[in-house]
């Protein structure tokens, strides 16, 4: 069994998809092992998403990100991270294929719905940037 990193990012929370998003994820079989509802600070999301820090879309996507509430979660599947991934479908909605959760419930490239992480090794650091491990269950 793997384990991945997961946001409903807060376009989709302040929409009202969250039900919606979290039923999706049990019927396609992932196990939610934590999940909390969390409120970023600026400076939460400059790190969670310090990868990106001389992209030019930085500054919009720390402040879009600790604009309100989202809803962070540890997904757990076999094939989890890459399943995850197939699920939220490409990163611009406009490019998302039929049945995606960003083709969906995501407005723009912006305002996307959803985050996973890419890779076993961001999957941990990410979870571990947001969970502690008494709540994982
Ligand atoms: N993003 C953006 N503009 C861009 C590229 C990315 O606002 O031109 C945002 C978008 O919300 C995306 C996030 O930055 O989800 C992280 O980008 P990444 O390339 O890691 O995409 P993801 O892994 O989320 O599909």
């Amino acid at each position: 069994m793997e384990k991945t990193f997961a946001i409903i990012k807060p376009d989709a929370v302040a929409a009202g998809y969250s039900g919606k998003i979290i039923d999706r994820i049990e019927k396609e079989g992932f196990k939610i092992v934590a999940m909390k509802k969390i409120w970023m600070t600026k400076k939460m999301a400059e790190g969670f998403y310090a990868v990106h820090k001389d992209k030019p879309f930085f500054n919009d996507l720390t402040t879009f990100m600790s604009s309100g509430p989202s809803i962070v979660m540890i997904l757990e599947k076999e094939n989890a991270i890459a399943d995850w991934r197939k699920l939220m479908g490409a990163t611009n909605p406009a490019n998302a294929e039929e049945g995606t959760l960003r083709k969906e419930f995501g407005k723009n490239i912006d305002n996307n719905a959803v985050h996973g992480s890419d890779a076993p090794e961001t999957a941990a650091q990410e979870t571990r940037y947001f969970f502690a491990d008494i709540e994982m269950v």
